[in-house]
């Protein structure tokens, strides 16, 4: 299917200042001609890379649709290393969709969700985790998330996985060694080699995994939780870090009744805050709801923000949240500092959390919360994210895979399994390492990946 000449319209739709079409392929030229009318025929150029200014026609009338700007990229140096042509129409729906038609009509196939990114890939310009990082840059959601897919792009983590597999490489050739003459069977000096590179090869593995929690949050987002009794002020925190009305503040008890959902960016990070009904028995059968779905929140989210009021000092309804929370990921904010004095704790070791003391009203301490729950997310780590770090759920599923062949590796030499049986597991973990590059990927796979991506990328 590479020999055939794909099109699309690349610009969202809707109006704009300009709307681009795409054409990649070994006829993108031919087409271009057939439907472009160059200002000044003698500049026309097919090699090289030029901006063109002229009009697109209908290819059969030779009708003019829209007045346009043509570059022209010659392979092996563009998006696909094949020769592209990209149309800059004016941005409405009706002049695109004719000047598409006209390209489409000259012989160009529509192309289908992220096919210019999957030729960028097969044509090897670009391996597998850099092509899912382009759909990464697009949907970024914050300049912290961007840099991590920037870095992914220009192929920093396929640089370790390579380096880890080569390691691997190593040891498969050691063991073949072993196989080509059975008699000598591994001996005991390359056993303790072989597990020690395999030892080596599990630690960055591990480390390759820890930075991929880190890093599904830049890329997803944190699933966070303001929990608390209700008027304690969670609506008006929500606000307080939104910066604009939003949920319904009010004074009456159990008002906010439905689970509003932001994304808000707190250095870098994109927390996905969940206000939700206040937390207490009921018997109101909306509220009742409220607090079901509330629960379920709570057992999903990776931050969970639990606030009490500094006027009303620890109360028993307090206690009883509390034991509905997973402490480990608790923040405990004392709110209303502006009314009353920070309230004691009660002594147990239930109450020994981070703590933060905020005014959610007159807007104080929110600074203080903020550089809280970065630490608490980033586990400390404050710095800039890693400059290798695993965003994505289908590298972190490979990479744990991969340690779980080299895991079983080290118990089975123990055993003093012979090489051919050892030799499986490295062989398997090598494989599956090749997914994550793309080395040794599948047509399913790609398919699953690319089906991602919107068309005309
Ligand atoms: P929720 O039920 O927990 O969402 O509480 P709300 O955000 O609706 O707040 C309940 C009441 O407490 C409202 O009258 C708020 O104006 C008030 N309130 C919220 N935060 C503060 C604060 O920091 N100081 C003071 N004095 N009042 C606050």
């Amino acid at each position: 299917m590479l020999n055939d000449t794909i099109a699309a319209i690349s610009t969202p739709p809707g109006e704009g200042g300009v709307g681009i079409i795409r054409i990649s392929g070994e006829r993108a030229f031919d087409i271009a001609e057939r439907v472009f009318r160059p200002a000044r025929p003698k500049d026309w150029l097919r090699d090289g890379f030029k901006l063109h200014y002229g009009h697109a026609v209908d290819g059969v009338t030779g009708e003019v649709i829209d007045e346009v700007l043509l570059a022209v990229m010659k392979a092996p140096h563009t998006y696909t290393r094949e020769d592209v042509v990209e149309i800059n129409c004016h941005g409405g729906a009706v002049p695109l969709r004719a000047a598409l038609k006209s390209v489409l009509d000259a012989g160009a196939r529509l192309a289908a969700p992220g096919e210019f990114t999957r030729r960028a890939f097969l044509n090897g310009r670009i391996d597998l985790t850099q092509a899912e990082s382009v759909i990464d840059v697009i949907r970024s959601k914050t300049e912290a998330s961007l840099k991590v897919a920037l870095s992914q792009l220009g192929g920093g983590l396929s640089l370790k996985i390579k380096s880890l597999q080569d390691r691997i490489l190593g040891m498969l050739a050691q063991l073949e060694a072993s196989i080509d003459f059975p008699e000598d069977d591994v001996d005991e000096k390359s056993r303790q080699q072989l597990k020690e590179t395999a030892g080596e090869i599990i630690r960055g593995l591990d480390r390759l995994i820890e930075a991929a929690g880190r890093g599904r949050i830049y890329r997803e987002g944190i699933m966070t939780v303001i929990t608390g009794r209700p008027n304690v002020g969670k609506s008006s925190l929500l606000n307080a870090l939104l910066g604009r009305e939003r949920a319904i503040v009010t004074d009456i008890p159990g008002t906010t009744r439905d689970v509003i959902e932001e994304m808000i960016n707190i250095k870098g990070i994109p927390l996905v805050l969940a206000d939700t009904a206040g937390l207490r028995e009921t018997g109101d059968i909306v509220e009742k709801k409220g607090v079901e779905k509330t629960l379920q929140i709570i057992e999903g989210a990776g931050l969970i923000l639990f606030m009490i009021d500094a006027g009303e000092g620890v109360t028993a309804e307090d206690s009883e949240i509390l034991k509905t929370v997973d402490r480990e990921k608790t923040l405990l904010i004392i709110n209303k500092i502006d009314v009353g004095k920070s309230p004691e704790l009660p002594p147990g070791e239930e109450w020994n959390i981070p703590r933060v003391e905020i005014s959610a009203l007159k807007g104080e301490g929110i600074e203080d919360l903020e550089s809280k729950i970065e630490q608490m997310v980033t586990g400390g780590r404050t710095e800039s994210p890693d400059p290798v770090i695993i965003s994505n759920i289908r590298h972190e599923s490979a990479l744990v895979k991969a340690r779980g062949n080299m895991a079983e590796f080290m118990a089975l030499a123990d055993e003093g399994v012979p090489p051919d049986l050892l030799s499986i597991d490295i062989r398997g973990a090598w494989e599956v390492l090749g997914e994550i590059t793309g080395s040794t990927v599948t047509e399913d796979l790609l398919d699953r990946i690319f089906n991602d991506f919107c068309i005309g990328k």
